[in-house]
This record gives structure tokens, C-alpha cells and sequence, in this order.
């Protein structure tokens, strides 16, 4: 017979494994559903610094690993596998999964979000070949190369900080008149001898031959072009909420696809909650993912109570 959990959580970053520690802690039959290593986007940090009490910067790696530690230790199971749908039949979720379906009184959904591509020629193609998407994962590749980095947000930000860190031959650009990042981590890019920035400037094409050579560069003011030499290329222009297994249901999302809750983390769905990055909200940080995770355990919590008539509001 299959196991009916209380609360089952699909995503394994830091709002699902925060959840999950929650969850547990508050005596839920709690199960983690994830495709891949736990830890989510926290694994593409280098050098995490802004999460209180951590005075030396630690790497997102190891925290998600003590995340995962913490959760399991009070009692929530881990479970691998793919969410292909998730639908509700008769007060119970059903989750179907690569590895079987699973069973549950409650759901949160903290998948996350993934990373936005610029779309351009050459982009895909060099995936792998010298375009990427992860500063912590390749760049160690590029050692002393010369690397652009496109994007203006945060996480363009960081991950041009941590290149500067491998190469002092760093083109930044980004496509408005400043950066929409955090004002201090857009002042330490500034402000960095190995990073030129270039503002009003796009990429419009990616060339190579086995691997990047070059890119097209676009002023978005003069429309002049030049096409300059390069090793790399970094792309972090955003990202897309993992939501493709929710289509067929009618829980509610905003414009651009991210789930909508209230501060509850409770969907339009009861029973069904969103939590982290893959939530509208109006900032993302691991900090904000772990919050959510605890709120949506505790909501859980009371979301069955209530519907066994124990509810203590
Ligand atoms: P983001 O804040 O959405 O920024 C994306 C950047 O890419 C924007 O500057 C945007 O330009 C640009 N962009 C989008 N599409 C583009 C395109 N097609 N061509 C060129 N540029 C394009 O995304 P993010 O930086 O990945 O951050 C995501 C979330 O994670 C944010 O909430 C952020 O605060 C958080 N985060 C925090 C930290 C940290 O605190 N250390 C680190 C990483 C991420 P426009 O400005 O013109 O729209």
C-alpha cells in the first residue's frame, strides 16, 4: 500500500528544505520530491554572505547540504524523481513522479525557477563550448580568458564578481543606463579594476568555431556594432518559474507564469501552496526561500488540522 504523506514538498532548494525541516519538526509526514541534487540555486553560489549569522562566507553547496542534513535528521524522507502532474481527487493530491506516484494530504510547490536565454544566434549552439550559465561551474575554465558577462540584476552582479576573481579581463554589459541590481553589489562591479562595464550595450550574436571567439555587440543608442574577441560567455538575464507540470490545472499565476499566493504561501488551489522563487514576490534570496518554506509548513500544518475539524486559530 502506498504511504499517504501529510505534506509533500517538490523542489529540494532552500524554500523546500527549510519546508521540509518545518514540516517535520511539526510533526507532519513529511517527503521531499527532487530531480537533481538538493540546494536548488543556492548550489551556484560561491561565496554566500548575506544570510544573518554567517560572518565567513560560506558555499551555497555546503549550506544546502546542511539544509538537507537538518531536514532529514527530523524526519523528512527524500524522494527522487520527475514531476510530470499534479492533480486533487477527493481532498488528496496526487503527484505523478518518474519514479511512481505520490500521495499527500498537502503540496507545496518550491521548484524554483530556471535561467532565461538571450535567444540570440550562436547562443545554443555554444552551450558548453564557452556559453554558460553558471560563473561557479565553468569558470574556472576560462582562467585569465577574457569573459563577458550580460545581464544588470544581482545575479549578474555576483557572477561577474566572482569571474573578476579567475580573470582581470571582464566585459560587463547591460542593456539599460544602470544596473538593476542591488545598489552595493552594482557599486562593487563599478568599482572592480578587472570588470569594465558597458551600459546601453546588447549582444546580438554569438561566433565561434568549436568553441566562442566572438561576439556581436550592439550600442543600443548609436546602433553602432563591433564585434569583438571573447573566450566566454555569461549569461544571467533572469529566469522562468518551473511551473510546466501545473498546466492542465487552474491554479492561479501572474503574467509572467509565477504562482500567486498570499503571505500564507497558499495558492488559489486549497491545500496547495508555493513557495521560494517560483512564487510571485517582490525579492528573491535564500533568505526569502527559507521564510517561505517555514510559512508554508506552518500553514500546511493548520491547513489539515482544519480540515479535521482540530484547527486552534
Ligand atoms: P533579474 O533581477 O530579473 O535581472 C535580470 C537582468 O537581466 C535585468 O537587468 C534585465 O534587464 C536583464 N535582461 C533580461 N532579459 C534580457 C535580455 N533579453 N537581454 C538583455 N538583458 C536582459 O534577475 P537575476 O539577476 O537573475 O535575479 C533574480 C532574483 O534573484 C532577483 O530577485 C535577485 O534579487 C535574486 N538574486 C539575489 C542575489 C543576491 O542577493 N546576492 C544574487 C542573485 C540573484 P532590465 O533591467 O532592463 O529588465
Amino acid at each position: 500500500m502506498s504511504i499517504l504523506y501529510d505534506f509533500a514538498i517538490i523542489g529540494a532548494g532552500a524554500a523546500g528544505l527549510s519546508a521540509a525541516q518545518y514540516g517535520a519538526r511539526a510533526n507532519l509526514k513529511t517527503v521531499v520530491i527532487e530531480e537533481m541534487a538538493p540546494g536548488g540555486q543556492a548550489l551556484l553560489i560561491d561565496n554566500l554572505e548575506n544570510y544573518p549569522g554567517i560572518l565567513e562566507p560560506i558555499n551555497g553547496y555546503d549550506l544546502a547540504e546542511r539544509m538537507r542534513a537538518q531536514a532529514e535528521r527530523f524526519g523528512s524522507a527524500f524522494f527522487d524523481g520527475s514531476v510530470s502532474s499534479v492533480k486533487k481527487e477527493a481532498g488528496r493530491f496526487l503527484i505523478e513522479t518518474s519514479g511512481g506516484t505520490v500521495e499527500s494530504l498537502t503540496i507545496l510547490i518550491a521548484t524554483g525557477a530556471k535561467h532565461r536565454m538571450l535567444e540570440i544566434p550562436g547562443e545554443e549552439a555554444y552551450i558548453g563550448k564557452g556559453v554558460s550559465y553558471c560563473a561557479t561551474c565553468d569558470g574556472p575554465f576560462f582562467k585569465g580568458k577574457r569573459m563577458l558577462v550580460v545581464g544588470g540584476g544581482d545575479a549578474a552582479c555576483d557572477e561577474a564578481t566572482y569571474l573578476s576573481k579567475l580573470s582581470d579581463k571582464i566585459v560587463m554589459i547591460h542593456r539599460r543606463d544602470r544596473f538593476r541590481a542591488q545598489k552595493a553589489l552594482g557599486q562593487r562591479v563599478l568599482t572592480n579594476p578587472s570588470i569594465e562595464v558597458r551600459f546601453n550595450t546588447v549582444a546580438k550574436e554569438i561566433k565561434g568555431d568549436s568553441k566562442v571567439r566572438s561576439v556581436l555587440l550592439e550600442n543600443t543608442q548609436t546602433h553602432e556594432q563591433i564585434e569583438e574577441f571573447f573566450d566566454a560567455v555569461f549569461i544571467f538575464i533572469g529566469s522562468i518559474p518551473q511551473t510546466q507540470f501545473l498546466q492542465g490545472t487552474d491554479i492561479k499565476l501572474d503574467e509572467t507564469g509565477y504562482i500567486v499566493t498570499d503571505c500564507g504561501m497558499r495558492s488559489s488551489l486549497p491545500g496547495l501552496f508555493a513557495a521560494g522563487d517560483v512564487r510571485t514576490t517582490p525579492f528573491r534570496q535564500i533568505i526569502t526561500a527559507a521564510a517561505d518554506g517555514a510559512i508554508a509548513a506552518h500553514e500546511a500544518a493548520n491547513y489539515i488540522d482544519e480540515q479535521r475539524g482540530q484547527a486552534y486559530r
